[in-house]
C-alpha cells in the first residue's frame, strides 16, 4: 500500500547549520533525505517509517570535491554523475569513478549520493569495495563538531553504523598514498546494467622487489555489511607472491566472510567467486599491470 503524503513532513533549512540545529534539537526525529533514491522507494511501498524528513540534497557544504596535498575530500552529497565526471576522482581514484558508473540507471546517478549509499548500508552497495581498497575515512558532523572515522569501522551490523542520531556524514576522505600500484575492481551480477551485485571485490597493492606491499581488499555481498578483508591482507602483506601464498590467501578470505543464501545467489557460489576474484587480482599483481580494462569491467558471471 502506498504512503499518504499528508502524513509526512519535509523541511528544507537550506544550510548545514540549519539542518544540524534541527537534528540537535530532536535527535533521531528528523531523517535526512539526500537524493531520496532509497527513501522514496520505501515511501512508494508504504514502508517509510520516518515521518519527519529534512532535505539535505544540494547543500553546498556537502557537495564539494577538494583536492588537497595529501588526498581528496568528497562531499557526502556528491551524486554518482558528479563522481564519474570528476577529473580528480577519475585520475586519482578510478575504481570509485567506475563504481559510480555502475550504480543504477542514469536517473539514479543524477540523484543518488555517495553519503546515501554508505548510510543506507546495503552489503551489496557498489561504492564500498572501492572505498575500502582506498582506505577511505568518513567525516561525521553534528552540532558538537566533526569527527573522522575509518570507513572500515563505520558499519556495526546489518544497516547499522556508528552514526549518531544527530549526525550527518559530511564527506569522504581518500588518502593520496592509497591506490598506487595495481588497482582492481570487479562486480559480478546477473547482467551488465541495473544489477545488484552477487559479489564485488576491490583491491589495491603493489609488488616491489617481489614482495606484496600496500595491499587493501574490500568485498561486497558476502557479509552483513561491506567487508574489509584485514586477515587476508595480513597473510599477503610483505610476502613473496607464490602459488602457495595465493592458496593460503584464498583460504583465509573464505574464512573471513559469511556469505548468505538469498534470492540473488547462494553462499557457496559467492564464496567461490570471491576466491576467484582474489586470485584474479593477485594474478594482475604478478603481471604488474591491469590488462586492458578487464579488471574494471562489470562482468556477467555464470
Ligand atoms: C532503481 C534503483 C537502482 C539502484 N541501483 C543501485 C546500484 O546499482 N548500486 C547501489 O549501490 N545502489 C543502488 N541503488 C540504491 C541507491 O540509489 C543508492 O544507495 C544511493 O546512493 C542512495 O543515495 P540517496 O542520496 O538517494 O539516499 P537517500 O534515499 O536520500 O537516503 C538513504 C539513507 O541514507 C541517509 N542519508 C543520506 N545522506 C546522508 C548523509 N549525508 N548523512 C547521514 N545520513 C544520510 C538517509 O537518511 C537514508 O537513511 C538503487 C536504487 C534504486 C531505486
Amino acid at each position: 500500500m502506498r504512503s499518504r503524503a499528508a502524513e509526512y513532513e519535509l523541511v528544507t533549512p537550506g544550510t548545514l547549520a540549519g539542518v544540524l540545529e534541527l537534528m540537535a534539537a530532536e535527535p533521531g526525529v528528523w531523517t535526512p533525505m539526500a537524493g531520496g533514491t532509497e527513501l522514496m522507494v520505501q515511501f512508494g511501498a508504504g514502508r517509510l517509517r520516518a515521518r519527519k524528513l529534512v532535505n539535505i540534497f544540494g547543500l553546498a557544504e556537502l557537495k564539494a570535491i577538494r583536492e588537497e596535498p595529501d588526498g581528496l575530500w568528497i562531499g557526502a552529497g556528491t551524486t554518482y554523475t558528479q563522481l564519474r565526471c570528476s577529473e580528480a576522482v577519475r585520475r586519482g581514484y578510478p575504481l570509485l569513478a567506475r563504481a559510480a558508473g555502475w550504480t543504477g540507471s542514469i536517473a539514479n546517478q543524477n540523484r543518488g549520493t555517495l553519503g546515501g549509499n554508505l548510510v543506507n548500508g546495503s552489503p551489496a552497495a557498489d561504492s564500498p569495495p572501492a572505498l575500502l581498497a582506498y582506505g577511505a575515512e568518513l567525516d561525521l558532523v553534528s552540532g558538537r563538531g566533526v569527527r573522522r572515522v575509518a570507513y572500515d569501522k563505520f558499519h556495526t551490523g546489518y544497516k547499522t553504523s556508528v552514526l549518531q542520531p544527530d549526525e550527518l556524514v559530511q564527506g569522504v576522505w581518500l588518502p593520496r598514498s592509497a591506490g598506487h600500484g595495481v588497482e582492481y575492481l570487479r562486480k559480478v551480477g546477473p547482467r551488465n546494467a541495473m544489477a545488484i551485485s552477487k559479489v564485488a571485490l576491490g583491491a589495491v597493492g603493489s609488488l616491489p622487489e617481489g614482495k606484496i606491499a600496500g595491499v587493501r581488499i574490500g568485498l561486497a555481498s558476502v557479509a552483513y555489511a561491506p567487508l574489509r578483508c584485514v586477515r587476508t591482507e595480513q597473510v599477503l602483506q610483505g610476502a613473496p607472491l607464490t602459488n602457495a601464498l595465493v592458496e593460503d590467501a584464498r583460504a583465509c578470505l573464505l574464512g573471513e566472510m559469511a556469505p548468505l543464501d538469498d534470492l540473488r545467489s547462494t553462499g557457496r557460489y559467492r564464496a567461490e567467486v570471491a576466491g576467484n576474484l582474489l586470485e584474479e587480482f593477485l594474478g594482475q599483481l604478478r603481471k604488474g599491470a591491469n590488462p586492458a580494462g578487464k579488471s574494471m569491467e562489470k562482468e556477467r558471471y555464470g
